[in-house]
């Protein structure tokens, strides 16, 4: 595995962030590849996945705290 600048990837730890309008999610210690070469950070597609389903239920769950209305169906996913 290879960084898009031609760089080698390391095996190692980051931690993820993302910022939404109603919150910043913040995870430590996930499992990474960092480039030696430019320190891009990037995930595997698991992890990728993973941490994507996070954030759509923290979306869901956020505006069900926000806007006081139960979203039962989008659990669908
Ligand atoms: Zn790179």
């Amino acid at each position: 595995m290879n960084c898009k600048c031609g760089g080698v990837l390391i095996d190692g730890k980051s931690t993820y962030r993302n910022s939404s309008k109603n919150f910043t999610f913040i995870l430590e210690n996930v499992p990474a590849f960092k480039c030696m070469r430019c320190d891009e950070v990037q995930y595997s597609e698991a992890t990728k996945d993973k941490l994507q389903k996070m954030i759509n239920r923290l979306e869901r769950d956020s505006n069900e705290i926000i806007t006081g209305k139960p979203s039962s169906n989008l659990y669908d996913y």
